[in-house]
């Protein structure tokens, strides 16, 4: 047994509370090394009474590592805890200091989780995991105000540039709701709606007030309302890593220099303000001048921004924020957003833009859940750019899992495309038997998945300004076959809890192999889901007890018999099986 590869500590993703009575423990061990694990648990104050070996599960792996976990319900919500591994005749405790191979006589040197203290515990909104959500590029969406268009506007459907306006607005996203909800979709995720001088608004003016070419306070009002007749809830997107070259504030230092009475709203590094050779002379997002970083440390801009997220949600009812460019804020900042938004709604739903592993985000004081990049990524590695096998898939979404606690997990956004990436179908080439297996992945996955508007009519798009096109409202110019199909999709997850929330078993999934079949179960549900990811027609073959099975989209039974399920899949072909009962 390789003991340097063994790993755990307390708290983080190794040891926390998924509920007020639920503690989950986890451990690393070399993959392959360790055949059986158990957690060796009891009470620190009443160990002999209350001591307990616990079988723990091979959850998931990565490339070098197996991930074990158990889950433990100590009666006085503490718990004190060590290891027991086992491979053939070698065993091994483990303790908070050594490797022994007596069992410890006393529990003193074993590892402590102190209290479940309820208010420690990360608890992301319920509604989040149940969620399906639709992502709104205002812009671009629908024109359903011409009075209030821009100057210069363009003809519906044009050729969108970096600085082209088309007059899409919050009337037209009123205006198509009807879309939305034969969809079925229950939350839409707006980029910013505020005042700024871009199409993409992401350079804000006044952070109090809608932006004017998209409507008013009232209007936005009249949306959320609408939304939520329909059981759509509705997210904003807060700027507050950097506001824009009109913001007043930043007017006011350009004008007044060292005298303005806002010069430490920003982080300037020399007077007067300029940009030399590229770079300007204060902070901004990225090297773009049009955007000055706020120092979200100083008081004043820390109460302005703060006072903006209550705003918004007591006016006009909104459902949460998603943070752009949420990790170049202080985490201070975060945790005040937390507790100011969660107390004019607990049920705010609060998503950072992270496109990386974001751990010290999400350990329950600042957010939700991230836009979960890494996931798109390894979804696009294995169905569209093929540089992963089905064996490496299965590891990059293993070491996604174990990185962070469950609830986190449960409540990620998970995303395949966005405003800023090319959409899915051209990054699929044109293929949409691909990109319905990549969204298969997506709908069958833990978290809360989120298409952007207008991939599930057909519309393609290169990188930025590409993927920023009118809305396609004309049904003959709409793929209709591929609504229907996302359409179905979100349905079938609707209908069945185990692909939202259940555990997550991968059941076969070879080096070098493209076909995938995967378990969702959670308590006595449980369903298979098969994955061809192959240009040529592929039986997947899983060991099950003999039983009949269902596929959610063509409504085909197939019988497991002598202990084995047999499929065959068309090229890129997929079946979500439900047991017949
Ligand atoms: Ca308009």
């Amino acid at each position: 047994m390789q003991l340097e590869a063994v790993y755990h500590r307390p708290k983080l993703n190794w040891a926390y509370a998924y509920d007020e009575k639920t503690i989950h423990l986890r451990l690393r061990t070399k993959k392959n090394d360790v055949s059986e694990v158990f957690a060796w648990t009891g009470d620190k104050y009443a160990w002999d009474d209350t001591k307990e070996l616990i079988p723990m599960e091979r959850a998931c792996s990565d490339v070098m590592f197996d991930y074990w976990e158990c889950e433990v319900q100590p009666p006085f919500r503490r718990l004190k805890y060590g290891f027991l591994l086992k491979n053939g005749d070698e065993a091994w405790w483990m303790t908070e200091t050594d490797f022994l191979q007596e069992r410890p006589k006393v529990p003193d040197r074993l590892f402590d989780f102190p209290f479940i203290n309820p208010v420690d515990i990360f608890k992301a909104p319920e509604w989040v995991k149940d969620a399906v959500f639709y992502q709104i590029f205002p812009e671009r969406f629908a024109n359903g105000d011409s009075s209030l268009d821009p100057e210069g506007v363009l003809p519906w459907g044009g050729k969108p540039e970096r600085d082209n306006f088309f007059g899409g607005d919050l009337q037209g996203v009123i205006d198509h709701l009807d879309h939305l909800t034969e969809l079925g979709v229950t939350g839409i995720y707006f980029t910013p709606v505020f005042e700024a001088t871009t199409n993409h608004k992401y350079d804000t003016q006044d952070y109090m007030k809608i932006d004017p070419h998209f409507g008013d306070k009232d209007t936005l009002k009249k949306l959320v309302d609408l939304c939520h007749e329909r059981g759509i809830r509705v997210l904003l997107d807060a700027v507050f890593n950097h506001a824009g070259r009109t913001f007043a504030p930043f007017v006011d230092v350009r004008e007044n220099g060292e005298q303005s009475k806002y010069k430490d709203w920003f982080h300037i590094r020399e007077f007067p303000l300029n940009v030399k050779d590229g770079i300007p002379t204060y902070d901004t997002f990225a090297f773009e001048p049009m955007m000055p970083k706020l120092n979200t440390e100083h008081p004043e801009v820390k109460e302005y921004l703060l006072n903006v997220a209550e705003y918004w949600i007591k006016e006009t009812g909104i459902d949460g924020w998603r943070l752009d460019v949420a990790n170049e804020v202080d985490h201070y900042f975060w945790r005040e957003f937390r507790q100011r938004v969660k107390a004019v709604n607990p049920d705010a739903y609060i998503l950072g833009e992270i496109w990386h592993e974001a751990s010290p985000w999400l350990q329950g004081d600042q957010f939700d859940a991230v836009m979960n990049y890494p996931f798109t990524d390894a979804v696009l590695d294995f169905v569209v750019r093929g540089t992963l096998d089905a064996r490496q898939f299965t590891e990059a979404i293993g070491r996604q899992l174990s990185r962070y606690p469950r609830q986190a997990s449960e409540a990620a956004f998970n995303l395949l495309d966005s405003h800023d990436t090319p959409r899915l179908l051209t990054l699929c080439e044109g293929s949409k038997s691909k990109m319905k297996l990549a969204s298969l992945f997506q709908f069958t996955y833990p978290g809360t998945p989120c298409i952007y508007y207008g991939d599930e009519i057909g519309m393609d798009g290169e990188q930025d300004p590409d993927c920023r096109k009118c809305m396609v409202w004309e049904e003959e110019n709409q793929d209709r076959m591929l609504f229907d199909f996302y359409r179905r999709l979100i349905e079938v997850r609707k209908s069945n809890p185990a692909l939202r929330t259940g555990s997550l078993h991968f059941l076969q999934a070879e080096a070098g192999g493209t076909t995938l079949a995967y378990e969702r179960r959670l308590g006595d549900e449980s369903l298979l889901v098969l994955l061809n990811n192959d240009a040529t027609i592929q039986t997947i073959q899983v060991a099950q007890p003999d039983g009949s099975w269902k596929d959610e989209f063509t409504g085909e039974v197939y019988e497991a018999k002598r202990g084995r399920l047999s499929v065959k899949l068309p090229a890129y072909g997929y079946a979500i099986l439900v047991p017949v009962k």
